[in-house]
Order: C-alpha cells, then structure tokens, then sequence
C-alpha cells in the first residue's frame, strides 16, 4: 500500500511533507500505515502566518458581500465533494460513513451562515447624539487567526471557525489533528478553487510544537481551540499570557437523566445512538445515563440487549453502527478505564473488550461496554472517557439528579428524557451546563446558534460560531463625527455631554 506524504497547505499551495518531523496516519479499520503526516517546526509555522499576514490588508479591505460571494462558491463545492470529505472522514477517523457525511453537513451549515456576514458585520448608527453630532459602531476584523482543532470532526470543528473568521475579514491558519489531517488539505484546496485569495486560509500539520508557534507568535491575534480540558486550559493561559483573544472548548461528561414517565423505547434509542455513535467520540456524546427511581431496573435490560448487539465493523460498510477506536492508544486508554471501573466496583453489564471483525484483526476494535450502579467517586464517573462506555448512575429523585449533574466538574451538553413539560422547564432552568436537549440526546446548536459548554468545558466568553463567532473574530469600534459648521466656538475643559 502506498503511504501518503500530508503536507501543509500555505498562500495556496500545498507544500511540505516529504521531509522533517512526522507522524504516522493509520486507517482504525484496518490497523494499517496510510500516511505520514508532516509536524512542524517554529520556522514552518511562521511561514505561514507571514502569509496570512500579507494576505491580510487586501482581504480586509474586500467589500463583505464579495467574501461572502466567494464563501457562497466555497459552499458549491463542498456540496459537491461532501461524499470524498465524508470518505476521507471515515478512512482516518473510523466514523460511520453516513455519521460523516453529517458532520460534513453540520460543517457546510456554518459556511452558509457565514456567507450572510453583510447582514451580521451591519454596526449601529445614531444620529443627532448631539447637536451636529453623530456616532456609529462597527466591527472590524483582528488580522490573523488561528485555530487548534481534535481529532474527532476534522471537518465539523475546523468550520466552526474558518468559514466565520475569513468572512469577516480575517486571515486564517488551521492546525488541525495529526490523527487525521486529510480532510483539511481537501477543503483547503476547495477554498482556492472558489476564487479566495492566496494566503487567506493556511493550514500548518504538526503538535505541540506548531500550537507553541501559534500561540507565541505576535501576528497571531486571536486562537479558536476545541480539544481535551487540560489542553484547553494551557492554549487559554497561554494564549492570555502572550495578548490574544482565546477562545478554548474543553472537555465532557455528558448526563442524560431519563424520567420514570419518560418513553424507555425512545429513551433506549436516543442513549443507543448518543454514547455509541461514532464509538462515544464526541464531545456531545452521553456517558452518563442518571435513572430516576425504578427507571435503572426497567431499562438497564433494554440497554444492555443493544449495546451486546451493536453493529460494529469497518465504517464504510452501509450497516456499520459504529466504527473502531481512532487509534491504539486511545482503545487502550478506554480498556484502562473499563478496568479501573471493574476495580472500583461498578457493575460491568456489557464488556467491551476484546472484540473483534472477521478479516480485520489488526483493526482498532472495542465492543459497546455498559456499567451499572457507578457512583459518583468512581474514576469512570468523573473523567471523560471518550469512547464507547455508557455508565448508568441510580439516582431517588429529580432534585437528586439536578444535583448530581450540577456537582459534575463539566458542563458540556445534557439531555432530560421526560413527558412531563414543567420537569424539562425547572430542568432547563437549573441546570449548569451550556447545552441541554430536552428529548434531544445530542444538542448541538445550529449554526446561527452558537457552540460553548459551561464549567471546565469552555475556557474563554464566548461560544464558537453564530453571533458569538463573528463577535469573537471582530472588534467594535466607536466613530462620532462632527462637521466645521456645528463645531462651538472656544475650548472646552468640562466633559462633553449632549448638547
Ligand atoms: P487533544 O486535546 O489531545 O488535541 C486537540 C488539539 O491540541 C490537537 O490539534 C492537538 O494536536 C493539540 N495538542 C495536543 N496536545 C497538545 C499539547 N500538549 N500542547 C499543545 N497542543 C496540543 O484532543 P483530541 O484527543 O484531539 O480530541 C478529543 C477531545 O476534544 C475530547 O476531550 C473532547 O471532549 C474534546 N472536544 C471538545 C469539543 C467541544 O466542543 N467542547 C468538541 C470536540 C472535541
């Protein structure tokens, strides 16, 4: 099998990745060396936000409706390739194919939010603020930007941040996963082709080493990250420390708490898909399904049938429900925390270890495991697991689960499962966490939304995308404006008010 070099892509051109610091990309399905991806050094980097800052002035200066002209290309053609995006997803990461293709839609979702920037950069105006005197607002662009993106939507997460930053005048460099960087080449080649100006969208492959370069570099005025809460809190402390808008979406432990009058039937399918779906490697997956009162005895039956009968193989298979872990290192870190949940004393009802696809051994393969009556000291309760491990929690009442989920040191989504409307609004009023679902296992806002957790899920103000988005990415600037005929005679030492 041939072996890709993945390069960078800087003012246009793919370039880099034959030579130099790389990491090995792997197929998860298969276990086999696909690619090799380049890390930058310092000097790398540097290239590249050099090129987005010479990019910058003309960019900025590009009337918005032209940008957003170029944004709604870029859209096309992400509508016509979101199949080979969705390929690539699913090669590097191990997704189901149709998984995705829909984060590949999620992500064309804010493309096209962006390309309504005219209406979202429209500042205010009054007139007549005093005599002869007027003052407006208007959000202008930072310069450059950058991004530090996971593993797990190297489509989705990069176009919550790139599609809103260059549409509102920025210039951009991605640094995505290493784990799976191709997509990010593919859609860098689409933004060419749409007609955006060299240099405005760069993308530098690498680690810590490319994230230091970013976060040090004086050029560089703002840092979108999404990844696990330790790293968040470094790029937020960091970033901080060297003047930088930071923004920094950390990690999660996802609750459902599932009503005794809720539909188990639906309630069974909703936690089915939401903490196996692409092998719980989703920030808003549910780990943690909280049963109120007699709901642990009914339904934890219903969950374990599913989760011993989940469709596991290669996601490019039509029937694959769920894909393999995205790499041996991960599969391990998860089997580890299975173990230290045996140790502590939960009761393993489904074990996820061990499994394996016909014809695929050397695949990244772990069952769907299901614990039962874990408790909230347990190392399987309070940290993020990040893969196919639902943890079913017993909780008396409503105020108990209320409290429980508040304790819980993230605060990413939640989801209540409940016919009864007044627990879902005291439930929705109560909770602290950024994102809840009522009936909704997975609550991830749409575009014009916006996208942030509470707690140690989001280290910054602002939420990533939709009026938050163009927020972070602009700063206001206030402008009056006098003219000779209506200034007064004489020097004024008192504080101006209106007149
Ligand atoms: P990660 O934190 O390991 O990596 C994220 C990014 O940081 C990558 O680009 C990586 O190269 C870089 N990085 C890693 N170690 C670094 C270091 N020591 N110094 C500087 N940069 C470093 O996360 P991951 O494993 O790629 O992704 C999974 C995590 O992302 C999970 O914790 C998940 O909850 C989180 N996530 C959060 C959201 C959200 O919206 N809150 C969304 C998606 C994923």
């Amino acid at each position: 099998m041939t072996i890709t070099g993945i390069g960078h892509y800087v003012a246009g051109q793919r370039v880099g990745g034959q030579s130099g610091r790389t990491q090995d990309v792997y197929n998860p399905a298969t276990g086999a060396v696909t690619g090799r991806v380049a890390l930058a050094e310092q000097a790398e980097a540097a290239v590249a936000i050099a090129a987005a800052q010479s990019a910058f002035p003309a960019w900025a200066d590009m009337p918005p409706i032209r940008r957003a002209r170029l944004m709604t290309r870029f859209l096309n053609l992400l509508n016509e390739h979101k199949d080979e995006l969705a390929r690539a997803i699913t090669a590097e990461h191990g997704k189901v194919f149709t998984d995705a293709r829909g984060e590949a839609e999620r992500g064309m979702d804010i493309v096209e939010f962006a390309c309504g920037i005219t209406q979202l950069l429209k500042g205010d105006f009054t007139d007549q603020v005093s005599t002869g005197m007027d003052n407006w607002t208007l959000r202008q662009p930072l310069g450059v930007v950058a991004g530090i993106t996971p593993f797990n939507f190297p489509v989705m997460v990069p176009m919550w941040m790139f599609p809103v930053a260059i549409a509102a005048g920025n210039t951009f460099v991605l640094k995505p996963s290493p784990t799976d960087p191709t997509p990010s080449l593919m859609y860098a080649d689409l933004v060419k082709e749409a007609g955006f100006p060299d240099g405005v969208f760069n993308v530098v492959q690498g680690d810590k080493v490319a994230v230091d370069a970013l976060l040090e570099h004086p050029d560089v005025r703002a840092i979108s990250f999404v990844g696990s809460t330790p790293i968040a809190n470094y790029i937020y402390e960091t970033g901080a420390r060297h003047g930088k808008r930071v923004q920094a979406l950390g990690g999660a432990k996802n609750h459902m708490l599932v009503m005794p009058d809720a539909d188990l039937e639906k309630a069974v399918d909703a936690l089915v898909g939401a903490a196996y779906g692409s092998a719980g490697e989703r920030c808003m997956a549910i780990s943690v399904a909280t049963l109120v009162g007699d709901v642990g005895d009914r339904i934890v039956p219903m969950l374990a049938e599913r989760a011993r009968n989940l469709v596991i193989m290669n996601g490019l298979e039509m029937d694959a429900e769920m894909g393999p872990i995205v790499t041996s290192a991960a599969r391990d870190r998860i089997t580890g925390y299975i173990d230290k949940g045996i140790a502590e004393g939960a009761e393993l009802v489904v074990d996820g270890h061990g499994h394996s696809v016909s014809g695929q051994n050397a695949g990244f393969w772990l069952g769907g495991t299901l614990f039962d009556h874990v408790t909230p000291d347990m190392t399987t309760y309070r940290e993020e697991i990040f893969g196919p491990v639902l943890s079913c929690v017993r909780v008396r009442d409503f105020a108990e689960g209320v409290e429980l989920i508040n304790a819980h040191e993230f605060g990413n989504g939640v989801s209540p499962f409940t016919r009864d409307g007044n627990a879902a609004r005291e439930f929705g009023r109560k909770i602290q966490v950024g994102r809840v679902g009522v009936n909704v296992p997975l609550p991830v806002p749409m575009a014009w939304h916006g996208f942030g957790g509470w707690k140690k899920s989001l280290f910054g103000d602002m939420h990533a995308y939709g009026e938050e988005g163009v927020r972070f990415y602009t700063k206001q600037k206030s402008i009056m404006q006098r003219w000779p005929e209506s200034i007064p005679k004489g020097a004024e030492f008192a504080m101006p008010v209106a007149r």
